[in-house]
């Protein structure tokens, strides 16, 4: 089997189980996949049937015979997750870089408004029992009508998984969700070594080294944790807002205007916000897409 076709059959696993644990009382997003009829070790296989998306905790139990067949086929029939899917999110960094497409944020603040809508931002928490600071990424995600699609707010993820794919890697770096109104969030939380940041900094900014050099300065100075990392925290999508499509990835951070006899692309380009500043198009006194400030 291709890894297209098993791609596939995973996403089909995952949606089947609305995205979340399908064990009652654990809907966790954070799915790997559990081979039990046969299970791996008699033959391999891909066959749905024989196959259910679990959470690493339920899967090792799974694995230690912990699960009948028969109740690991209920869960495929009748999984935790109904029609919402509400979890704790895991990020906790000291510390963050956001790449917003091709712009970079140094430490917590707002990175992206559409429609006077904040649509994600990081800010600083203080954590008592730790007497120390975290950050925590919040998001309102919404489709082109204006209706929610998911928010993570106070690390509280909230989805309705209706018309909704979303996918989280057991390690849990990554978060991406595609809705069929065709918007797209894709957040990803790496620790980058100094070496890896300039990697990762010379490609996001390839036609501009200099400013690459810029921002491994200023992360180095203001984002590096207690490891001696940078966390950074990737976004990508595609926003749909009032004839325009915001488009960011690895690459690029593309504003697509529309009107009436034709449509306009506009390269936004690398660019470095400090805190405190950004950049906003305006029309008719509405900031309809603003990033960072
Ligand atoms: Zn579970």
């Amino acid at each position: 089997m291709n890894s297209l076709s098993k791609a596939h059959v995973h996403e089909r696993l995952r949606r089947e189980v609305n995205f979340g644990c399908p064990v009652p009382k654990c809907g966790s997003p954070f799915l790997t996949f559990h081979h039990f009829d046969p299970p791996r070790r008699v033959r391999e296989h891909s066959e749905e049937a024989g196959m259910i998306a679990l959470c690493q905790k339920h899967h090792d139990l799974a694995d230690g015979g912990q699960f009948t067949k028969q109740q690991l086929r209920d869960m495929k029939a009748n999984p935790y997750v109904t029609d919402r899917l509400q979890c704790e999110w895991v990020w906790q960094p000291e510390s963050i870089l956001v790449l917003l497409g091709t712009m970079a944020f140094i430490g917590p603040r707002p990175v992206l408004w559409l429609a006077g809508v904040q649509v994600v931002a990081v800010r600083r928490e203080e954590v008592p029992e730790l007497s120390s600071a975290v950050m925590r990424v919040d998001f309102d995600l919404r489709a082109p009508n204006g209706t929610t699609i998911a928010t993570m707010k106070d690390n509280i993820f909230d989805a309705s998984v209706e018309g909704l794919i979303i996918e989280t890697p057991p390690q849990g770096r990554r978060l991406e969700l595609v809705h069929s109104s065709e918007t797209v969030l894709a957040l990803e939380l790496r620790a980058y070594e100094l070496q890896l940041l300039r990697a990762l900094l010379e490609k996001t900014f390839s036609d501009n080294g200099s400013l690459a050099d810029v921002v491994v300065a200023e992360a180095l100075a203001n984002c590096t944790d207690s490891d001696g990392k940078v966390p950074v925290l990737k976004i990508h999508g595609t926003f749909f807002q009032l004839g325009a499509t915001l488009r960011l990835t690895a690459k690029r951070s593309e504003l697509t205007i529309r009107w009436a006899g034709g449509e306009e692309k506009v390269d936004i380009g690398g660019r470095l916000f400090h805190a405190g500043s950004g950049l906003s198009i305006r029309s008719d006194g509405i900031d309809h897409l603003r990033f960072g400030s």
